[in-house]
C-alpha cells in the first residue's frame, strides 16, 4: 500500500511540473508580444477613409490634395478633443461628422446609392471602457448616422436600430433631420447609373475593377484618449447597388467596429459580408486577449491571411490600450491618417 502511496504522489509531481511548464511558457509567449509592452503614447488618433482600388494614377492631383486635407481636418479636429483631454468618444464622432459632411466619402453626403438610387446609412461607436455600443442601419434622413449610433449606446436600451425605427428615434433625440436628397450628390447618381448598366448582373459593387478609381470610402475612427478609454467608430453608404435592405459590417458591432480597453479598437471598411462572417473587428480584440498576439500581429493574421483566405478584401485602422497604431489593408490603397505623439501621417497608396 505504501508502495502505491508513493508511486501514486511521484506520478501526481510529474504531472503538476509538466503543467507548469506548459502554463508559464504561455505566460511567456503573452508578455513578450503584448503585456510587457512600454506604453507608445499618451493618447493616438487613427481615421480611414476607406479601401479599394485607389491608385496613384486613378485620382488626379487635385483630387488627391482634396482628400488630403480632408483627411488632415478630421483627423487634427478629433486630436484636439483628446489634446485638450476630451473623451475618446467625442474624438471618434467628432473626426467622423467630418467627413460623413464631405462628399468625398462614401458616408453621409455624398454616399453611394442603392439600385432604387436612394441613400441607406449605416454606423456604429463603441466605447472600450464600458463596452456600451450603438449602431443603426439603413436611415436616409439623419444627417450625422454616427450621432444617431452614438445617441442609441448613450440613451437607449439597445444596441442596434433599423431604418423607419432608427428615423424615429432619431426626432425623439433632437438630431439634425435632412431630406434624403441631401446626401445624394450628381457624382453618385452618374455612378449608380452607369454600375446598373455595366454590371446588371451584379447585386453589389464593392470592389471591382470595372469601376477603376471610383470610391469605397466608408469612414472610420478609433482614439485612445488620456484617460486610457478606446473607442471605435464607423460609418457608411454601404455598398453600391445595394438591393433588399442589404446591410453590411459598418452598423454590427464585432465585424465592423470594436473597441475595449482591455486590447484594442478597430473600424474596418471592406467587403462587408466576409467582415460579418469573419468578426473582423473582434477578432482581432479576441486574438490579443486570448492569444497574446500584438496589435501588429493580430491585425496583419486578420487583413492579410484570414480575410483572404475567405475570400474578402479591404483593411481597418486600429490603436491599442497603449497607443500602439495599425493600419492594415489588402487592397490598392486605403484613405488614412494617424496622429500619435504629435506627429501626423497621411496616406493613400501602398507606400
Ligand atoms: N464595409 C462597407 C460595407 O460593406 C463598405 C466599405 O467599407 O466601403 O457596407
Amino acid at each position: 500500500m505504501k508502495k502505491i502511496c508513493f508511486l501514486l504522489s511521484i506520478l501526481l509531481f510529474n504531472i503538476s511540473c509538466n503543467y507548469k511548464v506548459d502554463d508559464s511558457s504561455e505566460t511567456n509567449k503573452k508578455t513578450s508580444d503584448s503585456l510587457q509592452q512600454t506604453p507608445k503614447a499618451p493618447f493616438g488618433i487613427v481615421i480611414h477613409g476607406g479601401a479599394g482600388y485607389i491608385k496613384k494614377g486613378n485620382l488626379s492631383d487635385s483630387l488627391e490634395n482634396a482628400y488630403r486635407e480632408k483627411l488632415k481636418e478630421a483627423i487634427t479636429t478629433g486630436n484636439e478633443i483628446l489634446k485638450n483631454g476630451g473623451s475618446s468618444i467625442e474624438a471618434v464622432k467628432r473626426s467622423i461628422n467630418v467627413m460623413e459632411d464631405s462628399p468625398l466619402f462614401n458616408s453621409g453626403k455624398g454616399a453611394v446609392l442603392t439600385h432604387e438610387e436612394k441613400p441607406e446609412l449605416d454606423a456604429s461607436i463603441m466605447d472600450g471602457k464600458t463596452l456600451n455600443a450603438g449602431g443603426i442601419a439603413g436611415v436616409s434622413t439623419v444627417k450625422n448616422p454616427i450621432n444617431l449610433a452614438y445617441e442609441v449606446m448613450e440613451h437607449s436600451d439597445h444596441v442596434l436600430l433599423a431604418r423607419e425605427g432608427a428615423e424615429a428615434f432619431a426626432k425623439t433625440r433632437n438630431l439634425e433631420i435632412v431630406e434624403p436628397s441631401y446626401f445624394i450628390t450628381d457624382k453618385q447618381l452618374q455612378n449608380i447609373k452607369r454600375i446598373k448598366n455595366e454590371n446588371a448582373n451584379k447585386e453589389a459593387a464593392f470592389y471591382n475593377s470595372d469601376i477603376n478609381g471610383e470610391k469605397f470610402g466608408t469612414v472610420g475612427c478609433v482614439a485612445l484618449d488620456k484617460n486610457g478609454n478606446l473607442a471605435a467608430g464607423t460609418s457608411t453608404g454601404g455598398t453600391a447597388n445595394k438591393k433588399w435592405g442589404r446591410i453590411g459590417d459598418s452598423p454590427i458591432i464585432g465585424a465592423g467596429t470594436y473597441a475595449n480597453n482591455k486590447t484594442c479598437a478597430v473600424s474596418g471598411t471592406g467587403w462587408g459580408e466576409y467582415y460579418i462572417r469573419g468578426v473582423v473587428a473582434y477578432d482581432i480584440s479576441a486574438l490579443m486577449e486570448y492569444k497574446g498576439l500584438s496589435l501588429e500581429k493580430a491585425t496583419k493574421e486578420v487583413i492579410q491571411k484570414k480575410q483572404p483566405e475567405l475570400g474578402g478584401n479591404g483593411g481597418i485602422i486600429a490603436i491599442d490600450h497603449l497607443g500602439n497604431i495599425s493600419m492594415e489593408f489588402n487592397t490598392p490603397g486605403m484613405f488614412r491618417a494617424s496622429f500619435v505623439n504629435d506627429s501626423l501621417t497621411i496616406g493613400m497608396y501602398r507606400e
